[in-house]
């Protein structure tokens, strides 16, 4: 009688076992690391536009009213560089008829959208 385990590799109850625990574990994480890709993705472009605004009210303050986004780009009060959208987004500044603009994210839309009211003649008086 030989005493030598002739047993080699693992049954295939373990291995579905192995398997089942990997699926449970893929289908927890997936999901959680999308959804946090796509909120980092909404904070940048959220941040992006903010930075519009800012060089849009510094602009409005100098010269009186908002200006197009391309305008913005390169002023000494304006943008470096043209913000980019990590979604891939085109940003808008839509100047409407009363003066107020709204900066806007194709891909975001109300998400990230922010709406600067119609600057004042003089607005230290
Ligand atoms: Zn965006």
């Amino acid at each position: 009688m030989s005493t030598r385990n002739t047993r080699r590799g693992f049954s295939l109850v373990e291995l579905l076992a192995v398997v089942l625990i990997l699926a449970v574990l893929a289908a927890v994480a997936v999901p959680l690391y999308l959804n946090t890709q796509a909120n980092a993705a909404r904070r940048t472009c959220a941040a992006n536009i903010a930075a519009i605004a800012a060089a849009e009210s510094a602009q409005a303050l100098r010269g009186g009213a908002y200006v197009a986004l391309a305008n913005l780009v390169g002023q000494s009060e304006g943008l470096a560089e043209s913000p980019v959208c990590p979604s891939g987004g085109a940003y808008t500044c839509t100047v409407a008829a009363t003066g107020a603009c709204t900066i806007a994210c194709a891909t975001h839309g109300a998400d990230t959208q922010k709406v600067l009211a119609a600057p004042t003649a003089d607005p230290l008086n």
